[in-house]
């Protein structure tokens, strides 16, 4: 008997958790994240196939404890069975024996009440991670709690030190101003863009919102309470967890403590680590590491005075960009060593590079278009000073590398020029004044709590090292027209400056967007009103 085909009862012992009992391809279903995860290692050392593992490892294994864990009557139930059985499953996954077997359990976890230095912690993590973070744009963020207060993280180590008073007067105002302004705000940007006949009610009331929201978001401290939802394997939050529980913050201490609470309820095969000997060391060397860094940049750095930067500032690109890309083009279509390749490339003229280039860029018809990896070879280097906001939204690109200084008040911070025509600067900016010398009053005494006082209007110095087609990505995405004016002018003149030392790589990145609109999201918006037509139902 084939090894795929299965009598009536185990037939119907399998349905329920395959998406087919006879195809070469199918899903898992209904199988909690360790069953699923257990089941994947087994396939690298097994010559079974997928459902006769099932079959005859777990299902029909007694110390799989398989009916207890699939039919419990509840969750609660479920994660019971589980640890019960959790010596076979760990001897399952121990079996495979490398650190990727905790890649195989996922889970979703939202993050609320977190500040946005948590989110942004949260945020920083590339692979296994997907956040999704609840926006400045479309939220507004003058709701109070239950208690009548705005919603801000109230950091403990401030609220218990001599400046809380200020540190709420401070916050209060900026999160009242924010309130005050947005009437005058929106009805500021209503009356420089009437409502057209082809634009719904809908989208404009919705475009021209999200403008006012865009444009007072400055206003926001980096102690703003807000969500994140995660979803990721358990590799990526193992790491999560230990990076969060090395953080000076005691927020960031806590929210390690609690999402490891949560995940064990969930995957708790796969986040195992941050709790031994080996997580400890880990958080170990990360502190340490962190702490003598510091002291060491410190005593070296002391003493000099900053010089002017601009705000986008190419400090690195590569030399040989054209051979070096030419070659990795041509790679894949010869059986040459890749040495004998680029020499090849350096050999042809300029001329039949960009030809070349041409070739491999191909008619692309969109943004989502994306050459080959040919593209990653070549890399530039950025430093940026640019307001928190703008940083905030390109943190999120994780095909790269990006760091960021501390969030000070020291760089100043940038009003959009709509609110001196609006006529609200000068509220917005003493509120922004008023929260800056009581960050600088925090900072004295507790340097890393004094970020909490930041608002999003003041600029960040951070550093992005990113490859070619990343950058294809990043510059065609970020430069769109809904995107926010902050980081969409910084995108632009990446662009210009990319296009400056590379013309000919430059020439493929043609859905770069070099134009200002006055109404980013109108058109997005315009687009979504036919999209919920085609739907036949409205915005939610
Ligand atoms: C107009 C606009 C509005 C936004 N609104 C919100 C919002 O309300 N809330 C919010 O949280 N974020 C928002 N974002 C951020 C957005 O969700 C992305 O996090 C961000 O744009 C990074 O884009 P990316 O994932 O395509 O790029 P990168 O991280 O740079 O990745 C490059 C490409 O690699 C691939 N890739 C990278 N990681 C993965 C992965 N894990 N799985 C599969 N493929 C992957 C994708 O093809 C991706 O396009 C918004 C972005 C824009 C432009």
């Amino acid at each position: 008997m084939a090894e795929r085909e299965f009598s009536a009862d185990e037939a119907a012992v399998l349905a329920p958790f395959v998406t087919n009992l006879d195809g070469p391809i199918f899903g898992l279903r209904n199988l909690p994240e360790v069953v699923k995860g257990a089941l994947f290692s087994r396939y690298s050392r097994s010559d079974k196939d997928l459902r006769r593992i099932l079959l005859d490892e777990f299902i029909q294994a007694p110390e799989a404890d398989f009916g207890r864990i699939v039919n419990g009557q509840d969750a609660r139930d479920q994660l019971v069975a589980v640890k019960q059985a959790e010596a076979f499953y760990d001897r399952v996954l121990v079996g495979y024996g490398d650190d990727s077997v905790a890649e195989l359990g996922g889970a979703h976890i939202a993050c609320e009440q977190i500040s946005n230095i948590a989110a942004k912690a949260l945020e920083d993590s590339r692979i296994g991670i997907d956040p999704l973070e609840k926006s400045t744009r479309y939220v507004a963020f003058n709701k109070r709690d239950a208690q009548g207060r705005y919603r801000y993280y109230r950091e403990p180590q401030i609220m218990q030190s001599r400046c809380a008073e200020r540190y709420e007067a401070a916050l209060d105002r900026l999160f009242q101003t924010y309130d005050e302004l947005l009437p005058p705000t929106l009805a500021w940007v209503r009356a420089q863009t009437a409502r057209d006949t082809h634009t719904s009610e809908r989208a404009y009331n919705s475009a021209t919102r999200a403008k006012a929201l865009d444009l007072l978001r400055g206003l926001l401290p980096m102690a703003t309470l807000t969500n994140v939802g995660l979803f990721g394997n358990g590799r990526a939050f193992e790491y999560l967890l230990i990076k969060l529980s090395a953080s000076p913050l005691a927020e960031l201490q806590q929210l390690a403590a609690r999402l490891q609470d949560e995940l064990d309820q969930l995957i708790p095969s796969f986040v195992k680590r941050p709790k031994t000997a080996r997580g400890d060391a880990y958080r170990h060397y990360l502190a340490q590491t962190r702490a003598m860094l510091a002291a060491q940049v410190h005593v070296q750095t002391s003493g000099l005075r900053k010089h002017p930067a601009p705000s986008v500032w190419m400090a690195d690109y590569d030399r040989d960009a054209e051979i070096k890309l030419a070659a990795a083009i041509m790679y894949p279509y010869t059986d040459l060593p890749l040495e004998q390749v680029q020499n090849l490339a350096r050999a042809m003229s300029t001329a039949e590079r960009v030809e070349l280039i041409r070739t491999a860029v191909g008619e692309r018809q969109n943004r989502f278009h994306r050459p080959s990896r040919a593209f990653e070879e070549v890399f530039y280097t950025f430093d940026f000073l640019a307001d928190i906001g703008a940083y905030r939204d390109l943190q999120r690109h994780r095909m790269l590398t990006q760091e960021r200084q501390r969030y000070s008040v020291i760089h100043g911070y940038s009003t959009p020029p709509e609110l001196q025509a609006a006529g609200v600067a000068d509220a917005f900016e003493a509120a922004l004044e008023h929260a800056a010398s009581v960050a600088l009053a925090v900072e004295d005494e507790l340097p890393e709590a004094a970020q909490y006082v930041v608002p999003f209007a003041f600029r960040i110095r951070w550093r992005m090292k990113l490859n070619l087609r990343e950058a294809y990505h990043l510059l065609e995405l970020r430069s769109s027209p809904q995107g926010h004016p902050s980081y969409r002018t910084i995108a632009q003149e990446m662009f210009r400056q990319i296009k400056a030392v590379h013309p000919a790589l430059a020439e493929g990145i043609q859905f770069v967007d070099l134009n200002d609109y006055p109404l980013e999201r109108l058109a997005a918006e315009q687009r979504l009103d036919q999209k919920l037509r085609d739907l036949g139902g409205t915005a939610l």
